[in-house]
């Protein structure tokens, strides 16, 4: 918590301290215009930060928030307007609101509570939508404040001019917003809250399994965003004195985006940095664009030079760096020497990994019963029923195909059954919300691999540690401890995209064991990896069985592997539950030689094709190879 704290802090001031330096150097130098562009340059941040808060983090693209400007700018000139203009520009206000004067702060506060009610009201639903669906519902949004304005004629003059505003908003009042909108954006990206969403934004169904609401933060990043943008709509409402409904629509939502997609949406950094890039751009192409008198050469007015100096300015950016200039990690997280201000990243603080990663209490069974699931039709798995207890290790095995991955899905929730039961400790687990099912004791690893790949190793394994972090406990010391148990203990500061395949396996793995749970389903496991690789896989998986008392749920492919490794051995076939027992059992039984052979040999007399098949089984023939398996989609 320290070094998160003091980390976030010495961001804040790095990212802020340019901004600060340009405003003195503005006001110093350049009174009157440099001011009113720093002060521009400030709301604009400000707004693109409340952009960046939701879309940054969560990775949907929003065009709504220009919206909540406008609700800002409305809202707070209502309550400002000069009484006189009021009279004659506004007649048809009601006597409340006509009577109604305020400061400009009381005023902001007041439109922020507007602001706040339809951010709520809207963003319930959005919430629920991810991907390019949530991002044309708030462009719908944008659009419907639009025509409201518009036709609220008696409050907004309609699509004329609203005037009178006092100017209340300058250099010093607007930059004291941006350093403070910085650190809300920073302090919110930092934290666990944030870091949540970030996961789901790398991938959702992986930040699900570690015990991520998504709805629940994407709908918290909303309002927040929400607040921002209202601020940057008051603010800039009383700098400019006289708007209409067109500017607070496409045109300035685009040059937020350019700002924020040319810096890098995911950081604050990027933010910033953005916006200053985009600004000075628009400055000096808008010279160019009005025609230029140079004494002996004059250049033409070039309509639309502004808006085509922005497009080209991000597809070289991005066709360059496609995760905007700054990429995907803070300036400050980038700059070696700031690394001495910060705790050592590496140590493991104190404690044995017992008293932290804290083994089971109760020793109830897991139990799957009846587990069914059928995808339109198609039956991928009938009537599975096994028991799972602390401590032991289940080997699931079967052809490709067999259902192994459906019902790991199923068990964990992702992929809910279509009938049948689960149960840990006597508690119905199918029944609750996919993302509270890893909290209640059950970590889960994905076929093919689904990390947080643009966070570092670390945070990947406080999303999972944060979820179930007890009161006044750091979930960063429980991630590393996790990230020891696996050996990854070095690597806490690389981006998880960057680590080596088997690497990742292990990360996972550790990302799961971070969750504290009970019981553990590994899905292929050691796919891909090499045998020594395989090998030290097989010594980790051990340790934290007994450690821990874990019970283990293993796919594996590997045959010699699986019955060196596990108590007891479960045969899926075509969908079928077709065996389970005692490794020795499983692999001299019929029923699984047929499924893994193909075909029933004719039983010759003095030649028992029993021993044989067995045999050829028990050599550890890895009867498919990973590498040809087709990848599912949730696998
Ligand atoms: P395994 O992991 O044993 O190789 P799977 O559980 O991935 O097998 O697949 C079992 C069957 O279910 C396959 O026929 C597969 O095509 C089907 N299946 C798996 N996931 C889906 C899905 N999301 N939609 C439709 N069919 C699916
Ligand atoms: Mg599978």
């Amino acid at each position: 918590m320290v070094r998160a704290r003091r980390e976030t802090v010495i961001g804040i001031v790095v990212t802020s301290l340019p901004i600060v330096a340009a405003a003195i150097i503005a006001a110093l130098l350049f009174p009157g215009g440099g001011e009113r562009i720093i002060a521009l340059f400030s709301i604009y941040l400000v707004a693109v930060l409340g952009i960046g808060i939701y879309a940054g983090n969560s990775g949907i693209v929003s065009f709504g928030h220009v919206g909540f400007m406008a609700i800002g700018a409305y809202a707070s000139g209502l309550l400002t307007i000069n009484p006189v203009i009021q009279k004659t520009s506004l007649p048809h206000l009601p006597q409340w609101l006509a009577d109604m004067q305020l400061p400009f702060i009381p005023a902001l506060a007041a439109a922020l509570l507007v602001v706040v009610f339809v951010a709520v009201l809207i963003g319930i639903p959005i919430a629920r939508l991810g991907g390019s669906a949530a991002s044309i519902a708030t462009l719908g949004f944008l659009i419907i404040v639009h025509v409201v304005l518009v036709a609220s004629t008696n409050f907004t003059r309609g699509s004329q001019t609203f005037f009178g505003i006092p100017r209340a908003v300058g250099l010093w009042m607007a930059l004291p917003f941006a350093i403070g909108a910085v650190a809300v954006a920073r302090i919110y990206r930092d934290s666990t809250v944030g870091l949540k969403l970030r996961a789901s934004r790398e991938d959702e169904i992986a930040a699900t399994a570690v015990g991520v609401n998504v709805r629940l933060h994407r709908f918290v990043s909303w309002v927040l965003g929400a607040v921002l943008a209202g601020v940057a709509g008051a603010l800039l409402a009383h700098f400019i004195g006289a708007f209409s409904p067109k500017d607070f629509y496409f045109n300035l939502t685009f040059m937020l985006l350019a700002m924020l997609i040319l810096g890098g949406v995911t950081t604050v950094s990027g933010a910033v940095g953005g916006t200053a890039l985009i600004m000075v751009l628009v400055e000096m192409l808008r010279k160019f664009e009005s025609g230029l008198d140079l004494g002996p050469i004059s250049l033409p007015t070039v309509f639309g030079l502004t808006d085509i100096g922005v497009g080209l300015a991000i597809l070289v950016v991005m066709y360059r760096l496609k995760d905007g200039l700054f990429g995907v990690r803070e300036l400050d997280e980038r700059l070696k020497f700031l690394r001495r201000f910060t705790e050592n990243p590496n140590g493991v603080r104190s404690g044995s990994p017992e008293t932290h990663i804290s083994p089971p209490t109760g020793d109830g069974a897991l139990r799957i019963e009846n587990v069914s699931k059928t995808f339109s039709g198609l039956v991928a798995l009938e009537n599975a029923n096994f028991n799972i207890e602390p401590g032991m290790v289940i080997g699931l095995i079967g052809p490709n195909g067999a259902g192994k991955s459906t019902l790991i899905n199923s068990i964990s929730g992702i992929v809910p059954p279509s009938t049948g039961r689960v149960l840990i400790d006597g508690r119905e687990i199918a029944s609750l919300p996919t993302h509270a099912v890893p909290v209640a004791g059950l970590g889960r690893t994905f076929q093919n691999i689904r990390l947080f790949r643009n966070l570092t190793v670390l945070e990947n394994v406080v999303v999972a540690a944060s979820a179930v972090r007890r009161h006044g406990e750091d979930p960063r010391d429980g991630a590393r401890l996790a990230l020891a148990e696996v050996g990854l203990g070095e690597y806490v500061d690389q981006l998880a995209g960057e680590l080596s395949y088997g690497a990742q396996r292990r990360l996972e793995i550790a990302r799961a064991l971070a969750l504290k749970p009970r019981y553990l389903l590994l899905d292929e496991p050691a796919a891909g990896m090499n045998p020594a690789e395989t090998e030290d896989l097989m010594h980790v998986l051990d340790r934290i069985r007994s450690r821990y008392r874990l019970g283990l749920l293993v796919v594996e492919h590997d045959l010699k592997l699986i019955m060196r490794l596990c108590d007891k051995v479960v045969v899926l076939n075509k969908g079928q539950q077709i065996a389970v027992g005692a490794p020795a059992e499983v692999q001299s039984d019929p029923a699984v030689i047929e499924a893994y052979v193909g075909r029933r040999r004719p039983a010759v007399s003095g030649l028992d094709p029993r021993p044989k098949n067995a045999a050829s089984l028990s050599a550890g023939r890895s009867l498919q190879h990973p590498a040809l398996k087709p990848e599912g989609d949730l696998g």
